[in-house]
């Protein structure tokens, strides 16, 4: 699904953009890739990060993100990967952030925080007010081994555990969320009534708590979408998330108040155009080093067939559901 003669896609033109496309509202959070390097291969992995993937974001660029974000006066910076635990200057980006007063999110699959060198990260996250999201797909062992490798939920349970007794999860100024994505070709369920039964499950099951449970859709990339062209499954998700746009979700779309800033300094209006290489366009310079708050506050969005993903039923973002529940989807 290319441009039409108006110069539009076709996500503009169902989410009936008009000839302005998709705009920004503001820049309320910096999310940052700090590197496509991860202990894990999982299946549905849209960036494509594995232990062999060697792209991480150097110290100088560190220093730069801090300055912009110092700039933007955002709520949070909110740091992604591959698995951020993998960049050796993460405890520094973060104690660097801290000490100019922005919040700071870390987003973990559990399982980099046991590897070898990463022992005291817990501690640290905690004495410096870090905010962790992450991975759960399942509160069932096989479901988590078939996504994201065998042994991964044992040992995502353990880290969650050390986490837990470092009050994680306890207290209201250590937030755990955790992240579900469906294992297969179908929307998430509702995010509501799913954290309940992660609750009761995961407590009843494994003696563990979490702050809230975010529900995100597979996007159609990556190795997800190298998975369902193995299945001859793209086209029929592609019309499963078209047949689903909601248009409630356009409020909240996380692209509208958000910028996100590649492993290179690149500049991306979400995570989703980092791994399809589509970097701030349309008359927006997309070097961090030309950083223009106006003009990326009140920005165009570069949008795609992807977008559908973010606007298909109860919505999804980094943030979990953009709207509470849909009636007949
Ligand atoms: S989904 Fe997350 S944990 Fe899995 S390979 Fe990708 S970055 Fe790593
Ligand atoms: S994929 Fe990115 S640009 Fe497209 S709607 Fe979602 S957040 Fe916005």
């Amino acid at each position: 699904m290319g441009a039409g003669t108006d110069g539009l896609n076709a996500f503009e033109k169902v989410a009936g953009c008009g000839t302005h496309g998709l705009r920004s509202v503001g820049v309320e959070v910096v999310q940052v890739n700090v590197g496509l390097r991860c202990n894990q291969r999982c299946s549905h992995c849209h960036v494509e990060a594995s232990p062999e993937r060697t792209e991480t974001m150097d110290w100088p660029t560190m220093e730069q993100v801090v300055t912009v974000a110092r700039q933007t006066g955002c709520k949070f910076v909110d740091i992604t990967g591959g698995a951020p635990e993998m960049n050796p200057n993460l405890a520094r980006f973060i104690a660097e952030l801290h000490a100019a007063g922005i919040a700071v999110q870390v987003r973990t699959n559990f399982t980099a925080l046991l590897e070898s060198g990463n022992e005291d990260l817990p501690l640290f996250f905690r004495q410096n007010e870090v905010r962790l999201v992450g991975s759960m797909p399942c509160y069932l062992e096989e479901n988590v081994d078939a996504q994201r490798g065998a042994g991964t939920h044992g040992r995502s349970i353990e880290a969650i555990r050390r986490l837990n007794a470092l009050g994680y999860g306890h207290r209201p100024d250590l937030v755990l969320n955790l992240v579900y994505n469906p294992v297969g070709p179908q929307l998430p369920p509702r995010q509501d009534q799913l954290e309940s039964d992660y609750r009761r499950e995961l407590s009843r099951r494994h003696g563990v708590v979490f702050t809230h449970l975010l529900t995100i859709t597979n996007m159609p990339l990556g190795r997800f979408r190298t998975h369902l062209r193995s299945v001859n499954m793209e086209r029929e998700y592609m019309d499963l998330l078209v047949r689903s746009f909601n248009k409630e979700t356009l409020d909240g779309l996380m692209c509208r108040r958000q910028i996100s800033i590649g492993w290179d300094g690149t500049l991306y209006d979400c995570d989703f155009n980092v791994a399809l290489g589509m970097p701030v366009d349309h008359g927006v310079s997309c070097n961090l080093s030309d950083f223009d708050l106006s003009a990326l506050a009140h920005r165009q969005i570069v949008t795609g067939d992807h977008c559908f993903g973010c606007t298909a039923g109860c919505g999804s973002s980094c943030g979990g559901a953009l709207v509470e529940s849909v009636l007949g989807v």
